[in-house]
């Protein structure tokens, strides 16, 4: 069972949303900019799509018609149109670079319908040294999605959104089989015709898709109720050049080394993932929103840190540091309310009614013992109704010469408060000897019972080189976040952007482990070369 796919409109080559959906920055917020940041107020539009040129397709003719053979000669295209829309991903640099006329695009874009044409078109690819760069929403922000020919003579894109199925439901172990090109939103209306929910929704649900969720060990808004998403996998099928690898055929299992582990977050250089079995839930029955104050992100943390211990965490809990809690109040565009000073700690509980009351009777009493106020519902309504909105409120700030960009890591709670003044404080060096000082705001996105993830956004004027101007910012704080022992990505994933702090993370013997397990499944190394996994 599958979706139509033209309910969803497709993102626009250049920005976040579809286009359709643009809304320009209203005058208040432009105000802001200009006073509080210093924005000069300049427009700053994108150029027209002809106005980009693209490299010619270099794809030899023999594989041409060799994945014709394999997937239909109108599904191998070389067309400007097609290989645009492929040109990378979402981060800021990226459509920046689209928005100036730059785009880096793969020799042709490839969809196949099924595994078995997946499996085809990756030895093909591998016998002929052609690089692959697997397709899923494209929302990547780590450059995980850069054609990169890698050495190779060209490379070809593998768009999976044709593999867009519920292919089991088995209501009696809550696990549903769905392929790796369906988007959120379509996973979601599939699972919930029969009253399930995935409960997965980082803030690029309207686009990414379950194949990109896992290749990228995502982490969605409900982390705290419903798990990561790494959490959810049950059983996993992967595609490489050598085969199929489809590990996990039991709830647990000893029989050695989990091998699901080796696809979850392997960001397309192991294979490529067709079907994903996940846990799933029924669509909750209550919904409970509360939102608190705490006098500053200490207390707030710490009350978290408590949750998280106790195992009364809500499904939701979301907690800004100052900075943050201070625009979201003032900025309904954010999905703020009027509320307080302090920090706001926005909290939702899903499930049962019963399940609910007493969750949240626990976690309440909790909160306020460390020092929390009750805001009631609204302020969590309100960032609910407007979580998804941020990546288009950015559209319309690349619009008017502003720089916007996040980040984000994930450390012990003992280090939690180094880590956020830390990278805090390398953002604003960086980018205020630059000549635009920022404002750095940050937000406790995901809890565990010995960490947590911090969350950093980042808005300033936009600089001469923007794109470079947020390189030297990145930079800063990704030496400022090695250096203080934090992880270098706790859910964006590596791709390119981080690849050079892989070694760091993970130790010289781990890298050579992860180009051992590359070589098996890969060996002739075209699967998304340049990605994940530093080069020798
Ligand atoms: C505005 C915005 C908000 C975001 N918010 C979140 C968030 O809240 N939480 C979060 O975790 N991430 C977030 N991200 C990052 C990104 O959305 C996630 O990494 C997402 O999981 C990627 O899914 P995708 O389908 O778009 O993958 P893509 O971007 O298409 O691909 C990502 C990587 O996975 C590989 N890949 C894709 N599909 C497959 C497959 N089937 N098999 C093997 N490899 C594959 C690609 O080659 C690439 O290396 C955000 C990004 C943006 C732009």
């Amino acid at each position: 069972m599958s979706v139509p796919h033209d309910r969803i409109p497709a993102p626009a080559w250049n920005a976040w949303g579809s286009g359709e959906d643009a809304s320009p920055l209203d005058e208040s917020l432009r105000a802001l900019l200009e006073e509080g940041l210093g924005v000069p107020r300049r427009d700053t539009p994108p150029v027209d799509e002809s106005e980009v040129r693209l490299r010619e397709s270099e794809l030899p003719a023999e594989v041409r018609s060799e994945l014709a053979g394999i997937v239909g000669a109108w599904r191998v295209r070389t067309d400007d149109h097609t290989r645009l829309r492929h040109a990378g991903g979402k981060s800021t640099p990226d459509l920046l670079r689209r928005r100036s006329g730059e785009a880096e695009v793969a020799d042709a874009v490839v969809f196949p319908g099924e595994h078995a044409e997946v499996e085809n078109v990756l030895r093909c690819c591998s016998r002929h040294g052609i690089a692959v760069t697997a397709f899923g929403g494209g929302t990547s922000v780590v450059g995980g999605v850069e054609p990169l020919r890698g050495g190779f003579a060209a490379v070809v894109t593998l768009d999976l959104a044709r593999l867009d199925g519920l292919l089991r439901l088995d209501t009696e172990s809550g696990t549903a089989t769905l392929q790796a090109g369906l988007r959120g939103p379509e996973a979601e209306e599939l699972l919930g015709a029969h009253g399930y929910s995935l409960g997965h929704f980082p803030q690029s649900f309207e686009y990414a898709t379950i194949g990109g969720f896992a290749a990228t060990r995502s982490s969605g808004q409900a982390s705290a109720g419903y798990g990561r998403f790494d959490d959810m996998v049950v059983d996993l099928r992967a595609a490489t050049p050598r085969g199929t690898l489809g590990p996990g055929r039991a709830p647990a299992s000893a029989a050695g080394p989990d091998l699901r582990q080796l696809l979850l977050g392997s960001e397309g250089t192991f294979g490529v993932i067709t079907e994903v079995t996940v846990r799933i839930h029924p669509v909750p029955a209550e919904k409970h929103h509360e939102a608190w104050s705490f006098p500053d992100f200490g207390a707030g943390s710490a009350a978290l840190r408590e949750l998280a211990r106790t195992g009364a965490l809500p499904t939701v809990a979301r907690l800004s540091d100052e900075v943050e809690t201070g625009l979201n109040l003032s900025s309904e565009e954010v999905g703020g309310s009027a509320a307080s000073d302090g920090c706001l700690l926005v909290t939702t509980y899903e499930g049962s009614a019963e399940h609910v009351a007493a969750r949240h009777a626990e976690a309440a009493e909790l909160l306020r013992a460390a020092g929390g106020a009750s805001l009631g519902p609204e302020p969590a309504l309100s960032w609910e109704r407007g979580r998804f909105h941020a990546p288009h409120l950015r559209d319309a700030l690349l619009d008017v010469n502003a720089l916007a960009e996040t980040l984000e890591t994930a450390t012990s709670w003992a280090n939690l408060h180094a880590t956020h003044a830390a990278v805090r404080d390398a953002l604003t060096e960086s980018l205020t000897e630059q000549g635009t000082p920022p404002l750095v705001m940050c937000h406790v996105s995901h809890v565990y019972p010995t960490g947590a993830s911090l969350y950093f956004t980042v808005a300033c004027a936009r600089g001469r080189e923007p794109v470079e101007q947020w390189r030297r910012a990145k930079r800063a704080a990704a030496e400022a976040i090695a250096a203080v022992g934090a992880t270098i990505t706790h859910h964006h994933a590596v791709g390119l952007d981080h690849r050079e702090w892989m070694t760091a993370e993970v130790g010289d013997l781990g890298v050579e482990v992860l180009r051992a397990v590359k070589s098996a499944v890969d060996p002739e190394g075209v699967l998304n070369p340049g990605k994940l996994v530093p080069p020798e």
